[in-house]
């Protein structure tokens, strides 16, 4: 943990108790360059809940995200650093919209994002995704990509 104040990277533990009725950890950290004292808060990352079209709600699972976009993007000369990007800032945008979010959500997130990577990666989601009907549909989502 860097130092606010002189921005060092040294700094020690120096109390450490319960806070928040147990939800969270209050620490005292002291910098070992400048002697400032400052606090920190350890508390859990608040799930993020996705509402179904059905109306169900259930927990948001990174790995499921991560799987969708791995097999769209599967042979595509995207780099791993690239799509560990992807699914965090994905997921970092989920967070941002507040729980629950819809399932359309999370599709229209991740359309945004291999769009803007690879173009035959955003396809392959996109009929999946979007269900299409037909070769129509398929040459309509070409024609919206040279728009782009
Ligand atoms: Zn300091």
């Amino acid at each position: 943990m860097r130092c606010p104040l002189c921005g060092a990277d040294d700094t020690r533990v120096v109390d450490s108790r319960p806070a928040e009725s147990g939800h969270a950890i209050r620490r005292r950290r002291e910098c070992e360059s400048c002697g400032d004292r400052f606090t920190t808060y350890e508390r859990t990352e608040a799930a993020i809940q996705v509402r179904k079209r059905s109306g169900r709600v259930e927990p948001f699972m990174p790995e499921k995200l991560r799987r969708g976009i791995e097999s769209a993007l599967a042979d595509r000369p995207v780099s791993d650093r690239r799509r560990l990007d992807i699914v965090q800032s994905i997921e970092h945008a989920l967070r941002a919209l507040g729980s629950p979010v819809g399932s359309d959500d999370i599709g229209r997130l991740v359309l945004e994002h291999l769009r803007a990577v690879d173009e035959v990666a955003y396809l392959r989601f996109a009929s999946v995704y979007k269900e299409f009907q037909g070769a129509r549909d398929f040459e309509k989502e070409m024609a919206s990509l040279e728009d782009a």
